[in-house]
């Protein structure tokens, strides 16, 4: 009997579609893809065969787990490759696929990236801060390449922009396996945060 979370099958994984960075980060991506599939997890992904994306993604496929890809049109326009995946999803732009990706899956890990993990990691974030979603949100921290954003999320909280509850909603691990033990054992909250929780000091 595999050892998981509650009704979580697919984790919506986030993180570089670089291939050029130091090996760290590949080395990371692809343990913790073959985590997901030992454990039993499916992988919804950006869909390409690019950098730590397909480092994580290929490894879910090689240990049990499928691959589901959501790509916009745009980038497979330009070439990017979606015969990879067991499941593909075409969408219209960016903003419709990141909400299929959500749709589709009931977990999220974000590991290092650029812009685009930025972007896809702050959205979920406030889906669940105001309670749109209560799905697991893990930050895997490879090589302390967040620590500076985390810096940041304390002045935030600090200076009063958001609640200290808010920094409450997401789990960093400093590993794979931590990650994968943080979603084995997730339990959604039985409430969505208040508003008192959401809009207090
Ligand atoms: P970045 O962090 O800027 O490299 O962007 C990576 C994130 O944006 C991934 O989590 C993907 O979901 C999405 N993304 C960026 N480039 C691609 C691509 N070529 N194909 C599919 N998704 C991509």
């Amino acid at each position: 009997m595999l050892n998981r979370g509650k009704c979580i099958e697919n984790i919506c994984v986030f993180c570089s579609s670089s291939d050029f960075l130091d090996e760290i980060y590949y080395k990371d991506a692809k343990e913790l893809g073959r985590l997901m599939g030992q454990n039993g997890y499916n992988i919804v992904y950006g869909g390409s065969t690019l950098g730590m994306m397909w480092a994580c993604a290929s490894e879910v496929k090689n240990n049990g787990g499928k691959i589901y890809g959501v790509m916009p049109q745009r980038l497979v326009d330009m070439g990017c490759r979606t015969d990879n995946c067991d499941e593909f999803f075409l969408a219209q732009g960016m903003r419709d696929r990141k909400q299929k990706m959500d749709d589709i899956s009931d977990a999220v890990i974000v590991l290092a990236g650029g812009f685009g993990t930025l972007e896809e990691f702050a959205e979920m974030f406030v889906q669940k801060q105001l309670g749109y979603n209560k799905k697991a949100i893990v930050l895997l921290n490879t090589n302390g390449f967040y620590d500076k954003l985390l810096e940041f999320f304390n002045d935030v909280v600090e200076q009063k922009f958001a609640n200290k509850f808010a920094k409450d909603l997401i789990y960093v691990a400093s590993t794979p396996k931590e990650a994968i033990d943080y979603i084995n054992n997730y339990q959604e909250p039985e409430k969505s945060p208040s508003k008192f929780e959401i809009y207090s000091r």
